[in-house]
């Protein structure tokens, strides 16, 4: 099978919204009326965003998940994506399984596949999405690390830790209850974009990350960008790490460290007026995503965090960096 044929086979689909899909030298799309395109790339590369031995049809799913998370991050709604491949062989029993991961997710969000690059190499997948926000009154509705500002409520969606846990079990360093580890492990490998709830909160949301490299590591973007600091009650963000409501074998500052700063979560990580909390509160019913509020932004710069007794703990933690 040649490039054409894996492309032909696998990735072709009629396009649907966009004007001109996968075939030419350029997909072309129609931005709507009164909207901003979103855009984002995100690259995973083997050995170092996935395993080699992962499931197909779930990286297919994590590939792009990932990319949506981006555009939940700022409130867009998924359009398109482009996906570039590179791929020691032009394998149909990788390829086929792989599409597949990739398509369901992709039609559960209204996303289509419009064009790319394929060529050999080791394996490496790059995504780039685009998606769309409203402009209503001259102003752009897109959720930016830039806008919190001193007073507004953090809050975090879902759950948070357990694709750490689940890579450190990989890694040797852990072990789980066999239950435990199997919910940690899909955290993981099929993480949830949380699509519905970030374009639920334009207009209620000062500003929003999605949390791929660890909550406090990801919110220091927010803080430095919006010029503000913030105070993290430490506790509640670690009763959000789901394998803990399963085993409680761990130390309470083990369950703080993965929650703080396990990394490969995309959640959303989002600030919003205390005057704004019941609009919250609908956000997260109307997007069926639990949201928790996890501390506030102050005014004083820096990151403080407390533990459930109100006492303040070190903050030791370091963002996840490639090059570091
Ligand atoms: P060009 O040589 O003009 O870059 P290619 O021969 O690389 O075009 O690709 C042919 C068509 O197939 C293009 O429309 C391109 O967008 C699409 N394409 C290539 N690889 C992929 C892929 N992995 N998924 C979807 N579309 C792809
Ligand atoms: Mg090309």
């Amino acid at each position: 099978m040649g490039e054409f044929d894996l492309i032909e086979r696998f990735f072709k689909r009629p396009a649907r919204h966009a004007a001109l899909g996968v075939g030419d030298d350029c997909a072309l799309l129609q931005a709507s009326p009164g909207t901003q395109l979103a855009i984002s790339s995100d690259m995973l590369v083997e050995g170092r965003h996935f395993l080699s031995t992962v499931d197909p049809f779930k990286l297919g799913h994590k590939a792009l998940a990932v990319n949506l998370s981006d555009l939940a991050a700022c409130g867009a709604r998924p359009l398109a994506f482009t996906l570039a491949l590179a791929l020691p062989r032009a394998d149909a029993a990788w390829a086929a399984p792989f599409a597949q991961g990739l398509f369901a997710l992709a039609d559960a969000h209204g996303c289509e596949l419009i064009g790319g690059d394929t060529t050999q190499g080791p394996l490496n997948i790059c995504i780039t999405v685009f998606g769309e926000v409203p402009i209503v009154g001259g102003r752009s509705q897109a959720l930016l690390r830039s806008g919190a500002r001193a007073g507004d409520e953090l809050y975090v969606s879902g759950t948070l830790g357990d694709a750490r846990m689940a890579l450190e079990v990989f890694r040797g360093t852990l072990s789980l209850p066999a239950d435990v580890f199997e919910a940690a492990r899909s955290r993981m490998e099929q993480p949830t974009p949380r699509v519905a709830l970030g374009m639920a909160l334009r207009s209620i949301a000062t500003a929003a990350i999605d949390i791929s490299d660890g909550l406090l590591g990801d919110l220091g973007h927010i803080l430095k960008q919006s010029g503000v600091g913030a105070t993290v009650q430490a506790d509640i963000a670690a009763s959000r790490v789901a394998a803990r409501l399963q085993c409680s074998d761990f130390a309470p500052s083990q369950w703080r460290d993965w929650a703080l700063a396990g990394g490969d979560d995309y959640e959303l990580l989002f600030c919003a007026p205390a005057s704004q909390r019941e609009a919250v509160a609908a956000a997260a019913l109307a997007s069926q995503t639990a949201v928790t509020r996890i501390g506030q932004i102050d005014a004083e710069r820096g990151l403080r965090l407390l533990d459930g007794a109100g006492q303040a703990l070190p903050n030791t933690y370091a963002s996840f960096d490639h090059f570091a």
